[in-house]
């Protein structure tokens, strides 16, 4: 990982804000990640023990409270995939082959992504 200098404009893959928004913004393979967001992150690992027992063994307090961050995680991936997917179509590769490296079919891929 590196810092990122506030040249370009970039967004955490968290929670959107924007890299004048936020104090810092550190860069992973395509995917940033704001200090805001990293504290939660370190609030989250404090909060949950290191041996992960399962969702059986939390409260319902702390189901709901990660909830939000689940949701946060999922939408952040999605648009990273979406983000690789339009850098494929950028480069005019085929929806056939975006489907193929899915395991979905063109049409599918299509519908999903496009
Ligand atoms: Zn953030």
């Amino acid at each position: 990982m590196i810092a990122v200098k506030r040249k370009r404009k970039l967004r955490c893959s968290f929670c959107g804000k924007s890299d004048k928004e936020v104090t810092r913004l550190i860069g992973g393979p395509g995917v940033y990640i704001c200090d805001a967001c990293v504290n939660i992150c370190n609030s989250v690992l404090e909060a949950t023990p290191i041996a992960f027992p399962g969702w059986q063994a939390m409260t319902d307090d702390q189901l709901l409270g990660a909830l939000k961050i689940a949701e946060a995680t999922v939408d952040a991936t999605r648009s990273v995939l979406q983000a690789q997917i339009e850098e494929l179509r950028r480069r005019e590769v085929s929806w056939d082959a975006i489907g193929n490296a899915l395991g979905i079919s063109r049409q599918a891929a299509w519908e999903r992504f496009s």
